[in-house]
Order: structure tokens, then C-alpha cells, then sequence
């Protein structure tokens, strides 16, 4: 199994995303997701300029010392370029070592420790109405855990709120689908922390007393308060029994977790921009969050994102896998096989990518009575159609950001 071709494909089917294909000797093939939101061309670079050439000709069943190489002798470490690249490779491996052993991934990572997994959804809405709809839609599409995002009085475009448009093809029109903006310039919107921290908590106790106290709700902070302002708000919901709260504050500072967890007995997850054990090592260590947002796409890997949530198991954290339409199919498999394999299992996000993006990427999941399932086929289950993918070519995108009311530049 020496790898003798590695192609960084890149494809925008309603939005961009970056695959790493292996090929070895012996004819079998590996995907990985390398996909970084708005910064994707970075991430192939470094993948085509500095990986790709270390690879060819590379024994592809050495999983772990790849991991170790690619990581360590960079010299420069971590860093989300940097992580999602490895990640790529390291996906494409696994790949590959599943379809030479005839079995899924999640076999090899232990066997199915649970029938399926319970995955959440995006609702939102700008006012209850619309919010209230959003949660039926959800539900008939078969969530049975809800993300719930509104719009604030007197804030014309947040984070979150499905009503704004989208220009993405791919999106069902939805912003919340696909927030990045294809065009020159990322999208400003407005922000305003005391109008949210006052508005927030009746609307979970209006989503409470439509859709009774059984409903797993979540909501996401976006990095957007400061430890105090989380304090209020972990503590303010706390009559209405939340899921998580998400992103609380701009998680770098994991200090800030200790203020946040003295006042509040919401439940916390954070972590979707980190990219390595060490951006959760106080959190989990403290005991300062209750879900790890890591993506295996943006953490380096199966390889390390399992070893981190391994870490999180001794502290009873659970699993929390970023996995929004950002997240390819091949990563989302590659998050479904380490879900189904690992003890701290706790939820994963899934949105639920368009069309155009089934036909690129050949999938076998399933998803069933609100639970996914990676399916049994060899490897991660998921094929690239490359006809299909050259039909859609990049397109620049950039993620919003934020401006306060005086004009300040806020944490998207
Ligand atoms: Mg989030």
C-alpha cells in the first residue's frame, strides 16, 4: 500500500469545499475533507506545495507515524491551515485502511458502541412565528434535537437567523445554510450584546411552552460575550433546561470558561475553531465545559480528535462534533464512524447538505428517527464523482462580521 498519486480537488457545488483523494499502488482510494470556510485556497496550498510531495510514495497503512510526521515536522505547529491539511490526509488513511481490511472505519476504531447517533438541526427564525415553524419543519424532517437561533429586535442581520437570504445555490435559500458570501468582500452585520441578553431568554420559555420540557434545545453564543455577559445568560436560561450553550465567549481565552461555569449550571460546549488538544487541555482538565465542539476536519484528523475526546472521557465530557454544511460529506462521515465508535458519544450537529452536493459526494449514512449512521461500507462510505465535481468550479466566499452600533468590529 504505497500511495502513488495525491489530488487536492476542489469543488463548489452551492459552496466550496477542498477533498484530498490518495491513491495507492495497489489501486485503492482515500478521501479526505480539508475544507476550511472562507479560507480554502490557503489550505490547498499547503497541501499541493508542501504535503502532496511528502506523500508520494509514502507506506499508506502507517496512520499514526504520518499523524506524527506531518505534525512534528513542520516545525510550525497547529493552526487551522495546518490542522485541516493533516486532517485531510489523515481521513484519506483511515479511508483507505478500511477498504485493504473490507470493513467501516468505525470497526477499526473499536466497533459500534451505540445503535446510531442523536444529531441536532439548525432552527431559526427572526421572530416566534417564524421560529415556531422552523421547529415543525425540523421535526418533520425527523430532528428530535433542536439548535434554536432568533433574530433581536433592532438588529437587521445576526448569526444564525434563517430569514436573511442567502445567494448560495445550494442553500434552500437559507442563510443559516451557508452564511459566506460569494463576492469581494465579506458581508457586514450588526450586533448589539445587551438587546440579545435581554431578548434571548423569553424566547426559549415561548419555545418551552409550545413544544413542551422533553425537546432537546441548544442555542450558540458565536463567541460573541464576555464572561460576565455568558454568566447572565448561562444563568438565565436556566429554567428552560438547555441542551448547551455553545460558544459562550471567544473560547482562546479558557480562562474566561472558570468565570462563566462559577455562575451557571447550563451545560457548555465549546471548541469549533480549535485545532488541537491543547486548546481544550484546561477546559477539560478543570472540568470547565460539558461538550467538545472539535471538528475531525479542522482537529487534525481522526487520529487526534479521537485522542482528545479519549482525554475527555476521564472528565466525563462527552462528544459535541461541529458538523454544519462547512463540513463535507467526507468529514461528516469521518465525525459519524468516530461517534459511532467512541464511549463519550454526546450529540453531533447536522445540517443536511443540498442536492448538488449528494451528487458530487456518493454517500452511504443514514438518518433515521432523529439518528445518523455512517452505514457498513468498507472505509468512510463516501465516493467523490469527479465529473460531478468539475462541473462546479471555486468561487471566492467569505464568511460575515460584525460591527456594533458606533461601528466597533465585534466577534462574529
Ligand atoms: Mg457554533
Amino acid at each position: 500500500m504505497i500511495i502513488d498519486k495525491a489530488d487536492v480537488i476542489v469543488t463548489s457545488p452551492g459552496r466550496n469545499f477542498v477533498t484530498l483523494k490518495l491513491t495507492t499502488d495497489d489501486g485503492l482510494t482515500g478521501l479526505g475533507d480539508a475544507t476550511l470556510n472562507g479560507r480554502e485556497l490557503a489550505v490547498v496550498a499547503y497541501l499541493r506545495d508542501h504535503v502532496v510531495p511528502l506523500l508520494i510514495g509514502a507506506d499508506a497503512s502507517r496512520i499514526e507515524d504520518t499523524w506524527q510526521f506531518l505534525y512534528r515536522s513542520a516545525y510550525w505547529r497547529r493552526g487551522p491551515v495546518t490542522m485541516a491539511a493533516i486532517a485531510a490526509v489523515d481521513m484519506a488513511l483511515w479511508d483507505i485502511k478500511g477498504k485493504a481490511a473490507g470493513m467501516p472505519v468505525y470497526q477499526l476504531l473499536g466497533g459500534a458502541s451505540r445503535r446510531g447517533l442523536m444529531a441536532y438541526g439548525h432552527a431559526s427564525g427572526k421572530d416566534l412565528p417564524e421560529l415556531f415553524d422552523s421547529i415543525h419543519a425540523h421535526l418533520e424532517l425527523g430532528y428530535r434535537s433542536i439548535r434554536v437561533q432568533t433574530g433581536v429586535p433592532g438588529l437587521k442581520a445576526i448569526y444564525g437567523i434563517a430569514s436573511q437570504h442567502s445567494e448560495a445555490e445550494d442553500s434552500r435559500g437559507r442563510y443559516d445554510y451557508e452564511p459566506a458570501h460569494r463576492g469581494a468582500r465579506p458581508v457586514e452585520e450588526d450586533w448589539d450584546t445587551r438587546a440579545y441578553l435581554t431578548h434571548l431568554p423569553g424566547v426559549f420559555e415561548a419555545v418551552r411552552n409550545e413544544f413542551g420540557p422533553d425537546l432537546p434545545l441548544l442555542h450558540d453564543g458565536h463567541h460573541r460575550m464576555t464572561p460576565i455577559q455568558a454568566a447572565r445568560l448561562g444563568k438565565a436560561l436556566e429554567p428552560y433546561d438547555l441542551f448547551w450553550l455553545e460558544d459562550c465567549t471567544p473560547a482562546e481565552n479558557q480562562e474566561a470558561l472558570r468565570l462563566v461555569r462559577q455562575h451557571t449550571t447550563t451545560p457548555l460546549a465549546i471548541g469549533e475553531v480549535f485545532n488541537t488538544v491543547w486548546d481544550f487541555k484546561d477546559l477539560i482538565r478543570e472540568q470547565l465545559i460539558d461538550y467538545v465542539r472539535g471538528a475531525v476536519t479542522h482537529m487534525g484528523g481522526i487520529t487526534a480528535l479521537k485522542k482528545t475526546l479519549e482525554y475527555a472521557a476521564m472528565y466525563q465530557i462527552k462528544s459535541g462534533m461541529h458538523g454544519p454544511t462547512d463540513i463535507s460529506p467526507v468529514g461528516m462521515a469521518a465525525a459519524m464512524h468516530l461517534g459511532l465508535a467512541i464511549h463519550n458519544f454526546g450529540i453531533q450537529e447536522y445540517m443536511q447538505h443540498g442536492p448538488k452536493t449528494d451528487q458530487v459526494f456518493e454517500q452511504s449514512f443514514t438518518w433515521r428517527d432523529g439518528m445518523l449512521h455512517p452505514g457498513d461500507q468498507p472505509g468512510l462510505g463516501v465516493e467523490l464523482n469527479l465529473d460531478e465535481a468539475g462541473k462546479y468550479p471555486y468561487e471566492r466566499a467569505y464568511l460575515p462580521y460584525n460591527r456594533l452600533k458606533d461601528g466597533t468590529v465585534h466577534d462574529w
